[in-house]
């Protein structure tokens, strides 16, 4: 599903430029549930960005489901992004004036449904996430966890192959975090791909595969506990 081979990434700075990622193999397969762990600044959010067609790499190889990334215009990646991926994010990333049914079918209108049926799936995804009751309701109405849990139907209204999800647990207490946690389970025992960041390692040992960043080098590739009991 992801095939990424030799990846570097630089940011320029004024005339000088920040080598991020220094070589990065990582390959996920269909299914798999990986979190990516490292100190603050190793280069997480970069390779995620990189992953989710929402940044470009320098140098190396990128394959999402067999299609090679590289030197691909905006339009089409955005076309693979909206046919593949979806995003969730520390902050949740909801608007604001929008009600949490209309976030969670905003995807589907930018796919050109009509607006009867994408309110009827947005409906069925918040029921998913255990929110159908709280569809009318503004995110300043809900509490972390339900925005975050509204955010997770969002990302997964267009039916994603893989899901990469930014510290989606940052802003939560353990409680929440775990409710959370379940639902992405839920959402890889249906068959999808689930790609986390985080700093807890409370919440890296709930994935099956821990990726640990260093310096913009992956130092180590462990599958966990809970990848042998399933
Ligand atoms: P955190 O845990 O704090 O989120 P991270 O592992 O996600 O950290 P990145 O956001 O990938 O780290 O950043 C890696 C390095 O690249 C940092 O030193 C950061 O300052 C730098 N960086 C990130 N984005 C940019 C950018 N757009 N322009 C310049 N430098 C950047
Ligand atoms: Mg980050």
């Amino acid at each position: 599903m992801i095939k990424i081979e030799k990846l570097h990434k630089s940011y320029p700075i004024g005339k000088d430029s920040l080598h991020v990622l220094k070589g990065i193999d990582l390959h996920i397969k269909e299914g798999e549930f990986v979190s990516i762990m490292g100190s603050s600044g190793s280069g997480k959010s970069t390779l995620l960005n990189i992953v989710g067609l929402l940044d470009v790499h320098d140098e190396g190889d990128y394959y999402l489901n067999g299609q090679l990334i590289k030197d691909m215009n905006e339009k089409k990646a955005a076309l693979l992004r909206n046919k593949f991926l979806g995003f969730i994010f520390q902050s949740f990333n909801l608007i604001s004036y929008k009600t949490a049914l209309e976030n969670v079918a905003l995807p589907l209108y930018y796919k050109g449904m009509a607006r009867k049926e994408r309110l009827k799936i947005a409906l069925d995804y918040l029921e998913k996430v255990g929110l159908k009751d709280w569809a009318n309701h503004l995110p300043n109405e809900l509490s972390g966890g339900q925005k975050q849990r509204v955010a997770i139907a969002r990302a997964l209204v267009t039916k994603p192959k893989v899901v990469l999800a930014d510290e989606p647990t940052g802003a939560l207490d353990s409680t929440t975090t775990d409710s959370v946690m379940d639902l992405l389970k839920d959402i890889n025992n249906e068959g999808m791909t689930v790609f986390v960041i985080t700093h807890e390692e409370e919440v890296a040992e709930q994935t099956k595969r821990i990726v640990r960043l260093k310096d913009g080098l992956i130092i180590s590739d462990e599958y966990t506990k809970t990848s042998k009991t399933v």
